[in-house]
């Protein structure tokens, strides 16, 4: 970013704290909870955690929030490190997992009992409930508010000691039952909860609270701007009560800022596990899904991701982006850099009468037009092609340029091809196109001048390799909403089409998972990495080349 440039509101803030001396260094992190794959919402914290650290020259955690035992899942944390890898988020060696500090917390918790600040109750979490009161009504004090220092002492070793059942007993901080925050009511912030835990088994059958977890990772991290979403704001006296509190000396700040939401597009780790479950997607990493792994096997790039991350910019008021700006970002990123290539997504052949029998000569095609460096390649062609069906048309309609009986078209990098006619089975479905070919139109350049104002695509039909092409849209028609009345899921029927005989280029025959290319006319598309494989492609098309998108102006 250029000077010049303008700032975010959270860059403002650190540049307030570095100039005041309240830090003398930026230090992120990103804190997931392993209960899920990570999605686009993800990414953008993820890009803003670690871009900030990178632009202060600062240092960037990874951090497992793996203090809740009934939820977290092992599976998930390879998923979420690969997934943050591969978006270039650089953690270094600092990798940790919340669980290891339990014994900080635990002694957290007693340093608060000793002071005074915490005392264990007896009250049941729906007792709690009530006595909290409500936005405009006052809580009422605990009864067992008033135990002396020892006996909490002794009531919290017990409860550590496994004396007593979940939710027999918990642990509470004294703050204010008065307090217009209800977070500030006396939070509880240890529960008994005799459950194993995947990193300390065991040891532990009381478990810290996030509200009061979350800031003592923090600080022992020695994180300075801890960047959550806008619905921690409420608690972020807790946060500043915790820190202060156990007398951290430079303690961490919480910034929140707004979740990116994505039209047509659910993130919700309920909605897409009952997806995956009901065996309507191909697992998390369904290509319609916005998973991370999703997005990467779908033929996103961490490029793309990123731009679009930028685009959406840093707020605290919730909105949501335009699907159609991912999309955006994806094809400025793929446009220079990937070759193009013919493919043939719905194939119709195509005669060329006065070309030679048996005859095939290679002719020479730019790898990008707009990307010299890309080069060219050599594309065999021969009397016998595949075009695609739509570009041919008996009767043709108005302004309609392509093949129809009588008139000439550019076969793309090629020649000059005149349609003659076309042969059909007893249905009437096309099975067959003519034309002639003006040998003088070699390389798909006019011989004398003579315009024609069609240009189609095309594959040598004997060289062509045949493979299985993917096309997507929305997995929801999100203006009918997520769930049907009977809460079934409301879904697009169209969001798959498998389309099995497709026909490219045969210099694409060594393309490797996550290869991506242009295919000409057709969009951009990814190999799959799941189920394709050596001699029998699939493609994911990623985009397609048309957009209604345009990008927003620059405001300031
Ligand atoms: P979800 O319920 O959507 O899966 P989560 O909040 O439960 O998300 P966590 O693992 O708790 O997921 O979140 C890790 C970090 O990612 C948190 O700091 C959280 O604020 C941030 N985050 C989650 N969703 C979004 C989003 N849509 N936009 C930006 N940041 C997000
Ligand atoms: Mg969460």
């Amino acid at each position: 970013m250029s000077e010049t440039e303008s700032k975010n509101f959270i860059e403002q803030i650190i540049d307030k704290d570095l100039a005041e001396g309240v830090y003398d260094e930026v230090h992120t992190r990103f804190p997931p909870e392993p209960n899920g794959y990570l999605h686009i919402g993800h990414a953008k914290s993820i890009l803003l955690n670690y871009g900030l650290a990178q632009k202060y020259h600062g240092k960037f955690n990874m951090r497992f929030d793996d203090t809740n035992p009934t939820k977290e899942k092992v599976e998930f944390v390879d998923s979420i490190k690969a997934d943050i890898a591969w978006l270039g988020a650089d953690w270094e060696d600092r990798l940790f997992f919340a669980s290891n500090y339990f014994d900080q917390m635990y002694e957290g918790a007693v340093k608060l009992i000793k002071k005074g600040k915490a005392y264990v109750s007896d009250l049941t979490a729906e007792e709690i409930r009530e006595y909290r009161g409500t936005l405009t009504e006052a809580g009422k004090e605990d009864p067992y508010a008033k135990r002396s220092i020892e006996e909490n002492l002794k009531l919290f070793e017990e409860m550590k000691a496994g004396k007593y059942a979940d939710g027999e007993k918990v642990l509470r901080a004294r703050i204010d039952m008065a307090s217009p925050n209800i977070n500030m009511r006396d939070p509880v912030i240890y529960r008994v909860a005799h459950m194993t835990h995947h990193n300390t088994g065991d040891k532990w059958c009381i478990y810290p609270m996030y509200d009061f977890a979350h800031p003592i990772e923090d600080a022992i991290e020695g994180i300075t701007h801890s960047i959550c979403t806008l619905e921690f704001e409420d608690h972020r006296p807790l946060y500043d009560w915790v820190v202060t509190e156990l007398e951290y000396p430079h303690p961490p700040k919480q910034i929140e800022f707004a979740k990116l939401y994505l039209t047509n597009v659910v993130t919700g780790k309920r909605y897409i596990k009952r997806l995956v479950e009901e065996g309507i997607v191909d697992g998390w990493d369904d290509p319609r899904l916005v998973s991370i792994a999703a997005l990467r096997r779908r033929g996103f790039t961490p490029e793309s991701i990123k731009m679009f991350v930028d685009l959406c910019g840093v707020s605290k008021a919730n909105s949501s982006v335009d699907y159609a700006m991912l999309e955006y970002c994806i094809r400025e990123d793929l446009k220079m850099k990937r070759p193009r290539a013919m493919a043939v997504l719905d194939p119709v052949k195509l005669v060329i009468d006065n070309y030679p029998e048996g005859q095939t000569e290679m002719l020479t095609a730019p790898n990008n037009l707009e990307n010299e460096s890309l080069g060219s390649r050599e594309i065999p062609f021969g009397r016998e092609l595949y075009i695609e069906r739509e570009d041919f048309m008996e009767e043709p309609v108005k302004k309609y340029f392509r093949l129809f009986p009588g008139n000439e078209v550019r076969l793309m990098n090629a020649y000059f091809v005149t349609c003659t006619g076309c042969e059909k089975d007893e249905n009437g479905n096309v099975t067959v196109v003519h034309c002639t070919y003006d040998p003088a139109s070699r390389g798909g350049n006019s011989p004398d001048g003579r315009k024609v104002k069609g240009t189609i695509h095309w594959v040598p039909a004997k060289e062509a390799i045949k493979a299985e092409v993917r096309l997507y849209e929305n997995i929801i028609d999100e203006e009918k909403g997520v769930y049907n009345e009977d809460g079934s899921l409301n879904l697009n029927p169209n969001s798959l089409t498998v389309l099995k005989e497709c026909y490219i280029e045969p210099a694409l025959k060594d393309a490797k998972a996550y290869d991506s290319f242009q295919f000409v006319r057709n969009g951009f598309f990814c190999v799959d990495y799941k189920d394709s494989k050596e001699g029998a492609l699939v493609f994911n098309r990623i985009v397609s080349l048309k957009s209604s998108f345009v990008l927003p102006k620059k405001e300031d």
